[in-house]
């Protein structure tokens, strides 16, 4: 009997541990570091390690015995998805591993952060070939070892902490069907790993406002404003130069780093250009635009005005 589907390979370890580092520095607000690792956690060989195996859960039989056929229930029988608070009670019994193969995993909603903060370095998309293969296999599951399908429930007693590959490669299938030991039998892994939570007071609270103008007037002359139709004034002043320590550009967006514990975006378009710059060897972006845009968000505006340009 084997312990889990599939060893986790050292691209997959490295993957997960640049991830680690990522966070890391994006605490040390090293951001142009974060980008990088989260960028490297992002591994072409890792994401073919987990989709390989997800894509087709049947593949992954061993034991295709007639005696499990026939099982599957209809879906107005099965259990219901399990609660939170019992999802609470799974996560503070397992902690941040994967029950079956040990992999730390991480909840979803910390990638959201994630991608949040760094859109460019960690995609998340619908479909599985525009995620993060960092974020793809850590992401944490509560796996139903005898699947709800299968007349599994959603209790303390039949749930895991699991990994992704680990819950979707095993998919509707029993653990006899896949050779599978039953992963309540060995005690959880003591691990001092905390799932990224650290992660989370980094939460963008912020989400950029569409600014809508009818006239051109006041726009900064570098300002590409061609063919775009205006609908109603709202800015009148004249674009300045701002500058924002630690920022950066991606995906069409400044991403400022937290200031009095909160993260601030720009989207770059026809009222707003940007460009990386440095100033006293810090790293930052060159926010060009009305100074109502940098008000709005919560900034004292003559603090941020960049003394080289205006
Ligand atoms: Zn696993």
């Amino acid at each position: 009997m084997r312990q889990y589907i599939k060893a986790p390979t050292a691209e997959v370890m490295e993957s997960i541990n640049s991830l680690i580092s990522a966070v890391d520095a994006h605490i040390a607000t090293d951001y142009a570091l974060a980008a990088s690792l989260f960028d490297k956690a992002n591994c072409p060989i890792t994401w073919k390690w987990l989709n390989d195996a997800w894509a087709n859960s049947r593949r992954n039989i061993i034991n295709s015995s007639s005696a499990y056929e026939g099982k599957v229930i209809p879906k107005t029988e099965r259990d219901k998805p399990p609660s939170a608070s019992i999802k609470k009670e799974v996560l503070a019994r397992d902690g941040y591993r994967c029950r079956y193969c040990g992999l730390p995993v991480v909840l979803a909603d910390i990638r959201k952060i994630a991608h949040q903060l760094y859109p460019a370095q960690v995609p998340w998309g619908r479909k599985n070939t525009e995620q993060h293969s960092g974020f793809q296999v850590t992401w944490l599951q509560f796996e139903h070892v005898i699947p709800r399908s299968q007349g599994g429930h959603s209790s303390l007693d039949n749930l895991v902490v699991s990994c992704a590959l680990c819950n979707f490669a095993k998919g509707q299938y029993l653990l006899e069907q896949l050779d599978l030991e039953h992963p309540l039998l060995r005690e959880p892994v003591n691990t001092q790993f905390d799932g990224l939570e650290r992660l989370r007071p980094f939460s963008p609270k912020f989400s950029p406002k569409k600014v809508e103008v009818t006239s051109k007037k006041g726009l900064h002359s570098n300002i590409a404003t061609g063919g775009i139709k205006h609908k109603s004034t709202t800015i009148h002043s004249k674009p300045e130069v701002f500058f924002f320590a630690g920022a950066h550009i991606s995906s069409g967006y400044v991403n400022v780093p937290p200031i009095a514990g909160k993260s601030r975006w720009f989207k770059i378009g026809p009222l707003i250009t940007a460009e990386m710059a440095e100033r006293h060897g810090i790293q930052g972006c060159l926010v060009y635009c009305p100074r109502e845009m940098v008000a709005r968000r919560g900034l004292d505006v003559e603090k941020f005005l960049d003394v080289l340009r205006t």
